[in-house]
Protein backbone atom coordinates (compact mmCIF):
# COMPACT_ATOMS: atom_id res chain seq x y z
CA UNK A 1 0.00 0.00 0.00
CA UNK A 2 1.81 3.19 -1.32
CA UNK A 3 -0.05 6.78 -2.10
CA UNK A 4 -3.26 7.81 -2.32
CA UNK A 5 -6.09 6.65 -4.25
CA UNK A 6 -7.53 9.47 -6.92
CA UNK A 7 -11.09 7.40 -6.11
CA UNK A 8 -12.46 7.15 -2.83
CA UNK A 9 -15.00 4.65 -1.86
CA UNK A 10 -17.09 6.69 0.84
CA UNK A 11 -17.76 10.54 1.03
CA UNK A 12 -18.24 11.95 4.56
CA UNK A 13 -20.48 15.17 4.65
CA UNK A 14 -20.97 17.00 7.86
CA UNK A 15 -25.10 18.43 6.93
CA UNK A 16 -24.74 20.44 10.42
CA UNK A 17 -21.65 21.26 13.55
CA UNK A 18 -24.83 21.15 15.70
CA UNK A 19 -25.30 18.08 17.80
CA UNK A 20 -28.15 17.60 20.67
CA UNK A 21 -25.94 15.88 22.66
CA UNK A 22 -22.79 17.28 24.74
CA UNK A 23 -20.99 13.99 25.03
CA UNK A 24 -17.83 14.33 27.51
CA UNK A 25 -15.17 12.20 24.72
CA UNK A 26 -16.77 14.21 21.67
CA UNK A 27 -13.92 15.63 19.19
CA UNK A 28 -15.99 17.76 17.77
CA UNK A 29 -15.30 21.56 17.77
CA UNK A 30 -18.87 23.15 16.88
CA UNK A 31 -21.16 21.10 18.28
CA UNK A 32 -22.82 24.04 19.67
CA UNK A 33 -23.14 25.81 16.77
CA UNK A 34 -26.18 25.36 13.89
CA UNK A 35 -24.14 25.57 10.63
CA UNK A 36 -25.88 23.93 7.99
CA UNK A 37 -24.42 22.73 4.81
CA UNK A 38 -25.74 24.36 2.10
CA UNK A 39 -28.04 22.56 -1.24
CA UNK A 40 -25.03 24.45 -3.52
CA UNK A 41 -22.03 22.41 -1.60
CA UNK A 42 -24.60 18.88 -2.05
CA UNK A 43 -24.52 19.63 -5.40
CA UNK A 44 -20.95 20.19 -6.25
CA UNK A 45 -20.44 17.05 -4.20
CA UNK A 46 -23.01 15.21 -6.38
CA UNK A 47 -21.41 16.30 -9.33
CA UNK A 48 -18.22 14.22 -8.70
CA UNK A 49 -19.72 11.56 -6.66
CA UNK A 50 -22.37 10.52 -8.91
CA UNK A 51 -20.12 9.39 -11.60
CA UNK A 52 -17.70 7.43 -9.17
CA UNK A 53 -20.99 5.54 -8.14
CA UNK A 54 -22.11 4.59 -11.64
CA UNK A 55 -18.74 2.69 -12.49
CA UNK A 56 -19.15 0.66 -8.58
CA UNK A 57 -19.91 0.74 -5.40
CA UNK A 58 -20.01 4.28 -3.81
CA UNK A 59 -21.39 5.45 -0.38
CA UNK A 60 -22.07 8.61 1.59
CA UNK A 61 -21.68 9.01 4.90
CA UNK A 62 -23.79 11.89 6.42
CA UNK A 63 -21.78 11.93 9.52
CA UNK A 64 -22.07 15.58 12.05
CA UNK A 65 -22.49 17.22 14.54
CA UNK A 66 -25.67 14.87 14.51
CA UNK A 67 -27.31 14.60 11.18
CA UNK A 68 -30.59 14.88 12.17
CA UNK A 69 -30.29 17.54 14.03
CA UNK A 70 -30.16 19.36 10.40
CA UNK A 71 -33.52 18.09 9.97
CA UNK A 72 -35.57 16.20 7.51
CA UNK A 73 -36.45 18.75 5.05
CA UNK A 74 -32.81 19.90 5.06
CA UNK A 75 -31.27 16.30 4.75
CA UNK A 76 -34.23 15.59 1.54
CA UNK A 77 -32.65 18.71 -0.24
CA UNK A 78 -29.07 17.76 0.46
CA UNK A 79 -29.92 14.28 -0.68
CA UNK A 80 -31.51 15.63 -3.75
CA UNK A 81 -28.03 16.03 -5.84
CA UNK A 82 -27.31 12.38 -5.59
CA UNK A 83 -27.66 10.10 -8.15
CA UNK A 84 -29.78 6.83 -7.25
CA UNK A 85 -26.92 4.58 -6.85
CA UNK A 86 -25.32 6.30 -4.35
CA UNK A 87 -25.71 4.62 -0.86
CA UNK A 88 -26.50 6.72 1.67
CA UNK A 89 -25.67 5.95 5.44
CA UNK A 90 -26.10 7.95 8.59
CA UNK A 91 -24.31 8.15 12.03
CA UNK A 92 -26.63 8.79 14.99
CA UNK A 93 -27.11 9.42 18.57
CA UNK A 94 -30.68 8.33 17.98
CA UNK A 95 -32.07 10.68 20.32
CA UNK A 96 -34.13 12.08 17.53
CA UNK A 97 -35.25 8.69 15.54
CA UNK A 98 -39.16 9.06 15.74
CA UNK A 99 -41.70 7.61 13.42
CA UNK A 100 -40.80 10.58 10.62
CA UNK A 101 -37.40 9.67 10.32
CA UNK A 102 -37.78 6.10 10.17
CA UNK A 103 -40.02 6.76 6.97
CA UNK A 104 -37.46 9.10 5.57
CA UNK A 105 -35.01 6.15 6.48
CA UNK A 106 -37.29 3.51 4.50
CA UNK A 107 -37.65 6.58 1.40
CA UNK A 108 -34.08 6.93 0.85
CA UNK A 109 -33.20 3.79 1.71
CA UNK A 110 -30.73 5.18 4.37
CA UNK A 111 -28.46 2.88 6.05
CA UNK A 112 -28.60 4.02 9.82
CA UNK A 113 -25.73 3.43 12.63
CA UNK A 114 -26.64 4.44 15.87
CA UNK A 115 -23.71 5.80 18.57
CA UNK A 116 -24.44 3.97 22.03
CA UNK A 117 -21.88 3.18 24.25
CA UNK A 118 -23.78 -0.68 26.11
CA UNK A 119 -25.76 -0.95 29.52
CA UNK A 120 -26.87 1.90 31.18
CA UNK A 121 -24.02 2.08 33.35
CA UNK A 122 -21.64 2.18 30.47
CA UNK A 123 -23.32 5.88 28.91
CA UNK A 124 -22.40 8.24 31.68
CA UNK A 125 -20.43 9.81 28.31
CA UNK A 126 -23.71 10.20 26.82
CA UNK A 127 -25.06 13.43 27.75
CA UNK A 128 -27.18 16.49 26.77
CA UNK A 129 -26.72 19.61 27.06
CA UNK A 130 -27.89 20.17 30.40
CA UNK A 131 -25.38 17.13 31.89
CA UNK A 132 -28.13 14.71 31.84
CA UNK A 133 -28.04 11.33 30.96
CA UNK A 134 -29.09 10.66 27.04
CA UNK A 135 -29.57 6.77 27.57
CA UNK A 136 -33.22 6.49 27.54
CA UNK A 137 -33.56 9.05 24.41
CA UNK A 138 -31.57 6.64 22.80
CA UNK A 139 -32.82 3.19 23.23
CA UNK A 140 -36.14 4.97 22.91
CA UNK A 141 -35.14 6.06 19.10
CA UNK A 142 -33.45 2.37 18.68
CA UNK A 143 -37.18 0.85 19.57
CA UNK A 144 -38.86 2.67 17.05
CA UNK A 145 -36.17 1.44 14.26
CA UNK A 146 -36.61 -1.98 15.80
CA UNK A 147 -40.64 -1.27 15.56
CA UNK A 148 -40.27 -0.28 11.86
CA UNK A 149 -38.02 -3.11 11.17
CA UNK A 150 -35.22 -1.18 9.84
CA UNK A 151 -31.87 -2.85 10.35
CA UNK A 152 -29.01 -0.70 12.26
CA UNK A 153 -25.12 -0.91 12.75
CA UNK A 154 -23.88 0.51 16.31
CA UNK A 155 -20.71 2.19 17.39
CA UNK A 156 -19.71 1.74 20.76
CA UNK A 157 -16.85 3.64 22.53
CA UNK A 158 -15.34 1.99 25.51
CA UNK A 159 -13.54 4.40 27.93
CA UNK A 160 -11.33 1.43 29.23
CA UNK A 161 -11.13 -1.51 27.81
CA UNK A 162 -10.36 -4.47 30.59
CA UNK A 163 -11.03 -7.75 31.42
CA UNK A 164 -14.75 -8.27 32.23
CA UNK A 165 -16.08 -5.74 29.85
CA UNK A 166 -15.94 -7.48 26.68
CA UNK A 167 -18.99 -10.20 27.23
CA UNK A 168 -21.24 -7.59 28.84
CA UNK A 169 -20.92 -5.58 26.23
CA UNK A 170 -21.18 -8.17 23.44
CA UNK A 171 -24.49 -9.67 25.32
CA UNK A 172 -25.42 -6.14 25.14
CA UNK A 173 -25.12 -5.64 21.48
CA UNK A 174 -27.31 -8.86 20.54
CA UNK A 175 -30.19 -8.11 22.44
CA UNK A 176 -30.31 -4.52 21.19
CA UNK A 177 -30.41 -6.33 17.73
CA UNK A 178 -27.75 -4.85 15.73
CA UNK A 179 -26.59 -6.00 12.68
CA UNK A 180 -23.04 -5.07 12.79
CA UNK A 181 -20.64 -3.46 15.69
CA UNK A 182 -17.84 -1.54 15.59
CA UNK A 183 -16.10 -1.00 18.69
CA UNK A 184 -13.78 2.38 19.07
CA UNK A 185 -11.42 2.15 22.41
CA UNK A 186 -11.79 6.25 23.33
CA UNK A 187 -8.97 8.31 21.15
CA UNK A 188 -7.61 11.49 22.49
CA UNK A 189 -8.21 13.75 19.57
CA UNK A 190 -9.98 17.22 18.70
CA UNK A 191 -11.28 18.82 21.18
CA UNK A 192 -11.21 15.89 23.66
CA UNK A 193 -7.94 15.82 25.39
CA UNK A 194 -8.35 12.81 27.99
CA UNK A 195 -5.75 10.31 28.29
CA UNK A 196 -5.59 7.15 26.40
CA UNK A 197 -2.94 5.83 27.94
CA UNK A 198 -4.45 1.74 29.23
CA UNK A 199 -2.17 -0.70 30.71
CA UNK A 200 -1.33 -3.18 28.05
CA UNK A 201 -2.21 -6.57 29.16
CA UNK A 202 -5.90 -5.12 30.12
CA UNK A 203 -6.38 -3.90 26.30
CA UNK A 204 -5.07 -7.37 25.49
CA UNK A 205 -7.21 -9.07 27.40
CA UNK A 206 -10.66 -7.03 26.84
CA UNK A 207 -9.50 -7.58 22.86
CA UNK A 208 -9.20 -11.87 23.57
CA UNK A 209 -12.23 -11.40 25.84
CA UNK A 210 -14.09 -9.97 22.78
CA UNK A 211 -13.54 -12.75 20.26
CA UNK A 212 -14.77 -15.48 22.83
CA UNK A 213 -17.94 -13.64 23.24
CA UNK A 214 -18.04 -13.31 19.69
CA UNK A 215 -16.92 -16.83 18.98
CA UNK A 216 -19.74 -18.02 21.29
CA UNK A 217 -22.62 -15.96 19.18
CA UNK A 218 -21.02 -14.94 15.61
CA UNK A 219 -24.41 -13.28 15.11
CA UNK A 220 -23.68 -9.47 14.58
CA UNK A 221 -20.49 -8.53 12.56
CA UNK A 222 -18.20 -7.67 14.80
CA UNK A 223 -15.76 -5.35 12.50
CA UNK A 224 -12.58 -5.38 14.53
CA UNK A 225 -12.78 -8.83 15.38
CA UNK A 226 -13.73 -10.31 11.85
CA UNK A 227 -10.55 -8.01 10.16
CA UNK A 228 -8.28 -9.20 12.64
CA UNK A 229 -9.10 -13.04 11.92
CA UNK A 230 -8.69 -12.27 8.50
CA UNK A 231 -5.93 -10.87 8.78
CA UNK A 232 -4.72 -13.76 10.66
CA UNK A 233 -5.88 -15.99 8.15
CA UNK A 234 -4.12 -14.47 4.70
CA UNK A 235 -0.88 -14.46 7.38
CA UNK A 236 -1.64 -18.27 7.53
CA UNK A 237 -2.15 -18.52 3.77
CA UNK A 238 0.64 -16.32 2.83
CA UNK A 239 -1.53 -13.76 1.39
CA UNK A 240 -1.20 -11.18 3.94
CA UNK A 241 0.19 -8.85 1.94
CA UNK A 242 -2.69 -8.69 -0.66
CA UNK A 243 -4.99 -7.88 1.89
CA UNK A 244 -4.57 -3.70 2.56
CA UNK A 245 -5.86 -1.95 -0.78
CA UNK A 246 -2.79 -0.67 -2.88
CA UNK A 247 -3.52 2.55 -1.96
CA UNK A 248 -4.81 4.60 0.75
CA UNK A 249 -8.48 6.01 0.87
CA UNK A 250 -8.60 9.48 0.99
CA UNK A 251 -11.52 9.59 2.92
CA UNK A 252 -12.55 13.26 1.97
CA UNK A 253 -14.98 14.72 4.57
CA UNK A 254 -16.73 18.02 3.10
CA UNK A 255 -17.51 20.63 6.27
CA UNK A 256 -20.72 22.55 6.21
CA UNK A 257 -18.96 25.09 3.90
CA UNK A 258 -17.72 23.18 1.08
CA UNK A 259 -13.74 22.92 2.28
CA UNK A 260 -12.66 19.33 2.44
CA UNK A 261 -10.10 17.29 5.08
CA UNK A 262 -8.64 14.32 3.07
CA UNK A 263 -7.64 11.29 5.18
CA UNK A 264 -9.14 12.10 8.86
CA UNK A 265 -12.24 13.31 9.53
CA UNK A 266 -11.56 14.32 12.89
CA UNK A 267 -8.88 17.33 11.51
CA UNK A 268 -11.75 18.98 10.32
CA UNK A 269 -12.53 22.59 12.40
CA UNK A 270 -8.71 22.61 13.24
CA UNK A 271 -6.20 25.07 12.70
CA UNK A 272 -2.69 24.69 13.53
CA UNK A 273 0.62 27.21 13.06
CA UNK A 274 2.22 25.19 11.02
CA UNK A 275 -0.52 22.92 8.84
CA UNK A 276 -2.89 25.99 8.36
CA UNK A 277 -6.53 24.52 8.55
CA UNK A 278 -5.91 21.14 7.62
CA UNK A 279 -8.11 21.19 4.22
CA UNK A 280 -6.83 20.61 0.85
CA UNK A 281 -9.71 22.77 -0.93
CA UNK A 282 -13.46 23.48 -1.21
CA UNK A 283 -16.03 21.98 -3.50
CA UNK A 284 -17.63 25.42 -4.61
CA UNK A 285 -14.50 26.70 -5.96
CA UNK A 286 -12.70 23.03 -7.43
CA UNK A 287 -14.59 19.78 -8.58
CA UNK A 288 -14.05 17.28 -5.43
CA UNK A 289 -12.12 14.70 -8.50
CA UNK A 290 -9.18 17.75 -8.80
CA UNK A 291 -8.64 17.92 -5.07
CA UNK A 292 -8.10 14.69 -4.63
CA UNK A 293 -5.74 14.64 -7.86
CA UNK A 294 -3.41 16.91 -6.35
CA UNK A 295 -3.72 15.56 -2.84
CA UNK A 296 -0.48 15.51 -1.97
CA UNK A 297 -0.09 19.04 -3.00
CA UNK A 298 -1.23 19.48 0.76
CA UNK A 299 2.16 19.60 2.93
CA UNK A 300 0.23 18.14 6.30
CA UNK A 301 -0.54 15.11 4.22
CA UNK A 302 2.85 14.52 2.56
CA UNK A 303 4.42 14.67 6.07
CA UNK A 304 1.78 12.21 6.99
CA UNK A 305 2.83 9.81 4.28
CA UNK A 306 6.65 10.17 5.74
CA UNK A 307 4.91 8.85 8.57
CA UNK A 308 3.42 5.62 6.72
CA UNK A 309 6.66 5.25 5.28
CA UNK A 310 8.19 4.63 8.79
CA UNK A 311 5.72 2.92 10.17
CA UNK A 312 6.42 0.55 7.32
CA UNK A 313 9.90 0.06 7.66
CA UNK A 314 9.64 0.09 11.25
CA UNK A 315 6.88 -1.29 12.82
CA UNK A 316 5.71 -5.44 12.60
CA UNK A 317 1.82 -5.11 12.50
CA UNK A 318 2.12 -2.59 9.51
CA UNK A 319 0.58 -5.23 7.34
CA UNK A 320 -2.55 -5.62 9.53
CA UNK A 321 -2.31 -1.43 10.05
CA UNK A 322 -1.35 0.35 7.54
CA UNK A 323 -0.23 3.09 9.27
CA UNK A 324 -3.61 3.75 11.23
CA UNK A 325 -4.85 7.59 11.55
CA UNK A 326 -3.38 10.74 10.31
CA UNK A 327 -5.37 12.64 13.23
CA UNK A 328 -3.94 10.42 16.12
CA UNK A 329 -0.59 11.21 15.02
CA UNK A 330 -1.33 14.77 14.96
CA UNK A 331 -3.08 14.96 18.19
CA UNK A 332 -0.72 12.67 20.19
CA UNK A 333 2.26 14.05 18.86
CA UNK A 334 1.83 17.21 17.01
CA UNK A 335 2.82 15.85 13.62
CA UNK A 336 2.03 13.25 11.18
CA UNK A 337 5.86 11.73 10.64
CA UNK A 338 5.59 10.26 14.16
CA UNK A 339 4.90 6.20 13.56
CA UNK A 340 3.67 5.05 17.28
CA UNK A 341 0.41 6.36 19.00
CA UNK A 342 -1.57 5.41 22.10
CA UNK A 343 -4.72 4.92 19.36
CA UNK A 344 -2.20 2.51 17.91
CA UNK A 345 -1.63 0.60 20.55
CA UNK A 346 -5.16 0.27 21.66
CA UNK A 347 -7.25 -0.77 18.75
CA UNK A 348 -4.09 -1.82 16.32
CA UNK A 349 -1.13 -3.64 18.57
CA UNK A 350 -3.09 -4.79 21.08
CA UNK A 351 -6.36 -5.73 19.22
CA UNK A 352 -4.53 -8.30 17.26
CA UNK A 353 -2.16 -9.40 20.38
CA UNK A 354 -5.72 -10.23 21.86
CA UNK A 355 -6.76 -12.34 18.90
CA UNK A 356 -3.22 -14.29 18.73
CA UNK A 357 -3.75 -14.69 22.73
CA UNK A 358 -7.58 -16.43 21.84
CA UNK A 359 -6.26 -18.54 19.12
CA UNK A 360 -2.82 -19.67 21.58
CA UNK A 361 -5.86 -20.48 24.39
CA UNK A 362 -7.88 -22.24 21.97
CA UNK A 363 -5.24 -24.31 20.47
CA UNK A 364 -6.51 -27.86 20.21
CA UNK A 365 -4.32 -30.14 22.40
CA UNK A 366 -1.72 -32.61 20.65
CA UNK A 367 -2.10 -36.29 21.03
S1 LIG B 1 0.59 -0.13 14.71
FE1 LIG B 1 1.23 2.03 14.95
S2 LIG B 1 3.40 2.05 14.53
FE2 LIG B 1 2.53 0.14 13.69
S3 LIG B 1 1.99 0.56 11.56
FE3 LIG B 1 0.20 1.00 12.81
S4 LIG B 1 0.34 3.20 13.26
FE4 LIG B 1 2.34 2.55 12.61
Amino acid sequence: MRGISAVPTYVVMQPTTLCNLDCSYCYLPFRQDDRKMSVEVAGAVAASVNGWARTGRFSVVWHGGEPLAAGRDHLAALLAPFDPAVEHHVQTNATLIDDAWCAFFAEHRMRVSVSVDGPPERNGDRVNRGGKPAYQRIVQGIDTLRRHDIPFSALCVVGRPEPGRATELYDYFLELGCEVLGINVEELEGVNKRDNRHPAAAVTAFWAELVTAWRRDPRIHLREIEWSLRYAGAVLDGTADDLLPRTLDPIPTVAQDGSVVLLSPELAGFHDPRYGDFTSGNVLSTPLGEILAAATDTPWIREFLTGVEACRATCPYFGFCGGAHAANRYFEHGRFDVTTTDHCRNSKIRLLEGVLDHARDHEPTAV
